[in-house]
């Protein structure tokens, strides 16, 4: 029997969660130094370097690979011969007080982003507690904990379905992951699921998630089983899309496809889905009743020596000074560094614009969108000297329901988010000769350097949702939605597929 105290396992979550929230795994980055080097898309590779780089600054600074810091899942296995000395809280209770702890560290402070209340108020936690645990009970003595950070925005990509017992697991892989965009930052890893019963098969592409990525081994040594041949066929096939970095076309848009199965019903054949992005996170410990687990920080020369820089081609942009003419001549893939003043905004500060718009009410003193920039980003608050923390871009599809009404009505002329854009969006860009910039999800702390002043201009209650103005130099974008409604989302991935020339292109 072994003794494990409540305040280790408090204490190892807290920690772990710090830990993954600066330190990228190695087994990740290094495979992600591998498709850097093979890339042969320019916007990819340099995306890619962005992610790299932004991963070194952050395991040196220890502040967080992106601005979103993840919901806390954890898979816990709970030895039968453990006993727990002087616990008040239940397992659940014990883990979430771990989960506080890290999120409200003063050193290293993370961004609080779980709301109660999910299809009402939507209030914040404030905390990023609660955590969704999962727990087997196990022969043993010990208690094995596997915790990650999920992302929004890939955890949102996330797809089940029920296929009939010969329906082709490929196929549907191929016919879906198109349809995931960009939002989920890639290059990242697929988990998926296969068999038992709906939520079972869901479960286990979360699962599938906590494993570390060795699909360069796989290949070498070649498969010895049937999931390892699918393994390698989705692997090779996915990337044969062309998607590539963050959906600018390339090489790599996985890394690694993680299989778990189980038996299932003979009339069926569940599949779940779910991606890893580009802030993979995730730590594994074990309780002994020695204390609190210790993580070894990696050695930085794992890293590779990837030091992004901006491009020489790279236009200088003054936000301050823009003219409609001036962004018209942007074409889609052109970099563009910017310099001045934006607007930030997301998804409540857009719900509340759209709210004053239809009571016919004058937005606040200072929020004026005419001819400016607006940033779709929820930023980390700051630490220290820092004038923001991580500040990365957030997906902005979610912000295509309201885009119509801030062209239209408060003159905006520029966007800036991660991922593509959906019809309605690109059309009203197009009528109202805006343009769509993205910056490179994952690479949030590099992209905070940029930003060289910060002030809450409006609805301070929103928190990280609140609407800033900030104050940027040499801020790295891409052009992705040009003042004609061309999308590079649209034609790069078309390109690479075609290139790799693996998969044939459908028009369309
Ligand atoms: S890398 Fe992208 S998907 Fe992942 S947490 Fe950051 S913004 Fe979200």
């Amino acid at each position: 029997m072994t003794t494990i105290r409540q305040q280790d396992l408090i204490q190892s979550v807290a920690d772990a969660l710090q830990f993954i929230s600066y330190y990228h795994p190695v087994d990740y980055i290094q495979a992600l130094g591998a498709a850097y080097e093979a890339e042969e898309s320019p916007a990819a590779k340099d995306a890619i370097a962005q992610i790299l780089t932004n991963s070194r600054m952050c395991a040196e600074g220890h502040r967080p690979i992106c601005q979103d810091t993840g919901i806390v899942v954890a898979f816990v296995r709970v030895g039968m011969d453990v006993r727990w000395e002087g616990a008040t809280l239940s397992l659940t209770e014990m883990i979430n007080e771990g989960v506080r702890l890290a999120y409200l560290d003063p050193d290293n402070r993370l961004r609080a982003s779980v709301v109660a209340d999910p299809a009402g108020t939507r209030k914040n936690t404030k905390d990023n507690t609660p955590a969704v645990v999962h727990f087997e009970i196990v022969p043993g003595n010990t208690v094995d904990v596997r915790i990650a950070a999920k992302g929004g925005g890939s955890e949102n990509k996330a797809k089940f379905v029920m296929l009939n017992p010969s329906d082709s697991i490929v196929d549907w892989v191929l016919k879906t992951v198109p349809t995931m965009g960009a939002g989920w930052c890639p290059p990242g890893m697929l988990g998926i699921g296969i068999g038992g019963s709906a939520e079972k098969a869901m479960l286990l592409a979360k699962e599938a998630l906590m494993e570390p990525i060795d699909m360069q081994a796989l290949v070498r040594r070649g498969p010895a089983n049937s999931t390892e041949e699918l393994r390698i066929e989705l692997y090779e096939k996915v990337n044969a899309l062309g998607i590539g970095a963050q959906g600018l076309g390339g090489l790599s848009t996985v890394l690694d496809v993680k299989i778990l199965d189980y038996p299932t019903h003979a009339a069926s054949k569940p599949v779940a889905m779910i991606p890893n992005c580009a802030a993979t996170r995730h730590a594994h410990f074990t309780l002994d009743g020695s204390g609190a687990a210790h993580l070894e920080p990696p050695d930085l020369a794992q890293w590779p020596a990837v030091h992004w820089q901006p491009s020489a081609a790279a236009k200088r942009v003054n936000l301050d000074t823009l003219t409609r003419e001036e962004a018209s001549t942007w074409q889609p893939g052109d970099t563009l560094l910017l310099s001045g003043r934006m607007l930030t905004g997301r998804d409540a500060a857009h719900k509340r614009i759209a709210d004053y718009f239809a009571r016919g009410e004058k937005l606040p003193d200072g929020v004026d969108f005419r001819n400016r920039a607006i940033y779709y980003v929820g930023p980390v608050d700051p630490v220290r000297d820092e004038v923001v923390g991580p500040a990365g871009p957030t997906t902005s599809t979610r912000m295509d329901m309201f885009t119509q009404m801030m062209l239209e009505h408060h003159g905006l002329l520029v966007m800036i988010g991660k991922a593509e854009r959906g019809p309605a969006a690109i059309e009203a860009i197009r009528k109202h000769g805006a343009v769509y910039l993205m910056a490179v999800g994952g690479a949030a702390y590099l992209v905070s350097k940029a930003i060289r002043a910060s002030r809450v201009v409006a609805f301070a209650d929103l928190g990280m949702e609140a609407i800033y103005e900030f104050d940027v130099r040499d801020m790295p974008v891409t052009v992705a939605v040009d003042a004609r409604g061309k999308s590079v989302h649209h034609t790069a991935p078309k390109e690479w597929q075609a290139r790799i020339g693996k998969i044939p292109v459908t028009i369309g």
